[in-house]
């Protein structure tokens, strides 16, 4: 033990040190919120509750190529599609058992259409596990309920990579790697 550690046990000089913080904080007004009675805003770019986008005619975004299922980690994403009179795919369900999520974003870099999004929406606890578990429906009322107007735009635009202006039409689907090749 070095001579200033010897005084310091001897005088109590760290525990003194202690209770005068305790002192001068004694009178301070506390930090902590009392939620959920005082709101506390999500953090800009939170990863929320799920959400599958619409296009601007309402239409939902979201072709179900599977991609998002595919990355997923949790296992947690079920797509069930068919095929419409025209050939094309109808995504019949798109599912997502909230409780088996990990909020890593994985489905929302994989989706080439910006379709699957995370809101900045937390308060969502539920007694029921049927709560929590997102149908189509659901997912679908969450994008008018947490991504109305220009919110969406400005959440993708500021937190997620690709950026909105990197999702293209069929002719050029969208992938980093192309994008910058071009
Ligand atoms: S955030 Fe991650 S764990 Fe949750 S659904 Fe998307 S890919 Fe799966
Ligand atoms: S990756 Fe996108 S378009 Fe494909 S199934 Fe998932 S949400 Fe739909």
């Amino acid at each position: 033990m070095t001579v200033g550690n010897l005084i310091k046990s001897i005088f109590f000089i760290e525990i003194l040190k202690g209770l005068s913080l305790t002192l001068r904080t004694l009178f301070t007004r506390p930090v902590t919120r009392r939620y959920p009675k005082v709101e506390r805003p999500a953090q800009p770019g939170f990863r929320g509750l799920h959400a599958l986008a619409k296009d601007e005619t309402g239409r939902m975004k979201c072709v179900g190529c599977g991609l998002c299922g595919a990355y997923c980690p949790s296992q947690c994403i079920y797509i069930y599609t068919t095929e419409g009179d025209d050939h094309t795919k109808e995504v019949d369900r798109y599912e997502i058992e909230v409780l088996r999520c990990i909020y890593c974003g994985f489905c929302v870099e994989a989706c080439p259409f910006g379709a699957i999004s995370l809101s900045e929406h937390y308060e969502y606890s539920s007694y029921s596990r049927d709560d929590l578990y997102m149908t189509k429906q659901k997912l679908l009322e969450n994008w008018d309920n947490y991504f109305a107007g220009q919110k969406g735009i400005r959440y993708y635009h500021d937190f997620w990579r690709p950026k909105l202006e990197d999702f293209r039409g069929s002719e050029e689907q969208a992938s980093i790697g192309r994008r910058n090749a071009t």
